[in-house]
């Protein structure tokens, strides 16, 4: 064999690659762009969403900017695996969208996807409107080979924005909505609009 000699190609394994960021910063426009590349590359690709997420068409992911593709709606994590079971064969890509929506299994199963030689491609918010790391993300940017990080633009400085505040609404936990509900912030404008939240609700 010379130097110029083509190696076997070896068989790819899977991986995990983890898309996250406050709302609006492009993460299901950057999930939704992988999965067309994949889709050109000849891949048989699968886009999965949580059941919950029910502000647009039930069966579409849509981006902030309108873009969509079809999607399968699950209750549950482990029905993504029921869904590629019913498949017939191992898709080559997997895109969750809105993935923080899902419980802790949902760390195992893509574990097990990438395992089975999946690329599994997940985007989801790191942090809930009150700052605090959202569900599954942690694990799953533990145990992903790729982070990507986005930044929104901060609706009060126009500087990155890493933060997603409430406008508007109660305090529940998870509450779907877009512009009207959420504004993406950065760290000094979000801070300071928490303080300010904090003194309004002692008052
Ligand atoms: P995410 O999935 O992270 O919520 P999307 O991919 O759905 O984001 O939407 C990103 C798009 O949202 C941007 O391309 C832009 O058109 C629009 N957008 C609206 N508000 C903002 C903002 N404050 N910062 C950045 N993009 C915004
Ligand atoms: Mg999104």
């Amino acid at each position: 064999m010379t130097a110029y000699d083509r190696h076997p190609p070896h068989p790819v394994g899977g991986t995990i690659e983890v898309i996250a960021g406050p709302m609006f910063s492009g993460k299901t426009e950057e999930l939704l762009r992988r999965m067309r590349r994949a889709t050109l590359a000849k891949q048989s690709v699968g886009l999965v969403k949580p059941a919950r997420d029910d502000r647009h068409n039930t069966t579409d992911v849509v981006s902030h900017d309108a873009r969509r593709e079809p999607a399968m709606a699950v209750d549950r994590a482990e029905n993504i695996e029921q869904h590629i079971q019913g498949l017939g064969y191992t898709p080559d890509v997997i895109g969750v969208d809105e993935v923080q929506f899902f419980d802790l299994e949902v760390v195992d199963v893509c574990n097990r996807l990438a395992d089975a030689g999946i690329r599994v491609i997940v985007a989801g918010l790191d942090l809930d409107y009150l700052g605090r790391p959202f569900g599954p993300m942690p694990l799953l940017l533990a145990h992903a080979e790729y982070v990507t990080k986005l930044n929104a633009i901060c609706s009060k400085t126009g500087r990155p924005a890493h933060f997603s505040h409430r406008v508007g609404g109660g305090d529940e936990h998870v509450q779907i909505g877009g512009t009207e509900s959420y504004e993406a912030l950065s760290r000094d404008p979000y801070n300071a609009a928490v303080v300010r939240e904090h003194h309004r609700n002692e008052a």
